[in-house]
């Protein structure tokens, strides 16, 4: 596939697409992630606040009753609350309550009278934190260093349900803005990474993708290439006889009858190649999912090897040869399929055996079943495949010695549209065969369930 530039461009193209897509996916997820996680903290420091501002407010509204002023009660529920002034900024820092819960997390309170005048703070003092005396139910802050702080404001009310003023609590988010700067980091630093890594696998992945493609590509190529090379030679042997003939003065019946029955005979041979290939392309579409043929029909096996056995009886005794026919089933074997393409495939197997079996063999005819198989075997005690050769004879085109099979009428398809046929009625073909010695054909079946 390296070699090829239609193939390499197109897997380059595939893979630019697979990672501009993973990438968006990845963009989209990691903005996700980041506002879902950005909006979960605030949801729960938001809660947080609620409570927290509602606990003080109730404390508060059980014991102020003069609008704007702090009474004993009042300074007693928040010990360290201090009158507002500068000095509440002086101290260094304060003492940690463990009692409130507000100290802990940096928490501070503010009293804002009606005008928004700060009259007391609590908890942690912030001086260059603006006071914000509009009341907004919920604010977000910064210090002057940067820091940010979320606030939460509610009206406090007197015993006798008069506005007192302003609670304003409010909380340093600085923590949560460390956490989702980390998370950010981690996403944005990965981020390199994981394309990368996406980039190998997507060329990987689209390679593996192509690869039977290619193959198919490359077989279909190699089928046309080969096709071509059978056709051209019964064609160049009709012009050169043709050629020949047409060199002479004179023409006498005995050379035109010659010159015609070479071109008659080299006709024969083309017409079966183009059959072949047509029967090929249609069992090719057949097994792409097209119904070329009707596969529905009830085949009698029984029937199908006693026909063949009678049609070719006569070749076999052409060739000197014994055909025999072993039938080891009482029974009518049934499978499902087309009759006609069965017997076709049957009958290139008794054809090989017979042209590749030298004269005195036998060639036995076999029938066999199992519970839920019927078995085909086609032996011959001819010449015998090589080990290496009994992968390829199945393939197009290809011969284990192609003058012998020349001589026979052979072109290679003959084993090629038997695997083919036997593929398309769902069954299994093998051979088993010794150099010098013979060779069987088995195919298999599947058997139509009689209960
Ligand atoms: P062909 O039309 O040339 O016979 P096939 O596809 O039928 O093509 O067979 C492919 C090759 O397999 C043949 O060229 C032959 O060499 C070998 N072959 C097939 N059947 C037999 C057999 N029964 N005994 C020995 N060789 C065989």
């Amino acid at each position: 596939m390296k070699r090829n530039r239609l193939f390499q461009q197109t897997r380059r193209q595939l893979a630019t697409w697979f990672v501009v897509v993973m990438i968006s996916i990845i963009i989209i997820c990691e903005i996700s992630l980041d506002r879902t996680l950005t909006r979960a903290h605030q949801l729960h420091l938001d809660r947080e606040l609620t409570s927290t501002a509602n606990t003080i407010h109730n404390g508060f509204s059980n014991v102020l009753d003069i609008p704007g002023e702090l009474n004993l009660s009042a300074i007693d529920l928040l010990p360290d609350l201090c009158p507002y002034s500068d000095r509440c900024y002086e101290t260094d820092g304060f003492e940690l309550l463990p009692v409130e819960v507000i100290y802990k997390v940096e928490y501070y309170v503010r009293l804002l009278d009606k005008e928004g005048e700060p009259i007391a703070i609590a908890g942690k003092r912030i001086k260059s934190l603006p006071i914000d005396s509009s009341n907004s139910q919920w604010l977000d802050l910064l210090d002057d260093d940067g820091y940010p702080y979320r606030q939460t404001s509610l009206e406090l009310h007197t015993k006798d349900q008069e506005v007192w003023g302003y609670l304003q609590v409010g909380r340093s988010v600085e923590e949560m803005r460390e956490y989702l700067g980390i998370v950010r980091r981690v996403l944005i630093l990965g981020f390199p990474f994981a394309a990368t890594l996406i980039g190998i696998g997507a060329w990987w992945l689209v390679g593996k993708a192509m690869m039977p493609i290619y193959l198919s590509y490359r077989q279909i190529q190699q089928f046309t290439a080969d096709a071509a090379h059978e056709l051209r030679t019964p064609l160049a042997a009709i012009r050169a006889t043709v050629e020949s003939t047409l060199m002479r003065p004179t023409l006498n019946e005995i050379s035109t009858r010659s010159t015609l029955e070479t071109i008659s005979r080299q006709n024969q041979r083309l017409s079966k190649i183009v059959s072949d290939l047509m029967i090929l392309s249609r069992l090719d579409r057949q097994l792409s999912g097209w119904n070329t043929f009707a596969l529905d029909e009830l085949v009698v096996l029984n029937d199908l090897v006693n026909d063949i056995a009678e049609e070719f009886a006569a070749l076999a005794i052409a060739n000197n040869l014994q055909l025999r026919l072993q039938n080891e089933v009482a029974q009518p074997l049934e499978v499902v399929g087309n009759s006609e393409q069965l017997y076709r495939m049957v009958s290139n197997l008794v054809i090989n055996a017979i042209n590749y079996t030298p004269a005195e063999g036998t060639v036995t005819i076999m029938l066999k079943a199992t519970r839920s198989e019927a078995a085909i075997e086609v032996r011959d005690t001819g010449i015998g495949i090589a080990k290496p050769e009994q992968k390829r004879i199945f393939n197009r085109f290809y011969r284990v010695n192609s003058d012998r099979s020349r001589q026979t009428g052979g072109s290679g398809l003959g084993l090629a549209i038997a695997m083919a046929i036997v593929q398309a009625h769902k069954g299994s073909i093998e051979v088993i065969s010794k150099l010098g010695e013979g060779s069987a054909f088995i195919v298999k079946l599947p058997r139509l369930e009689n209960d």
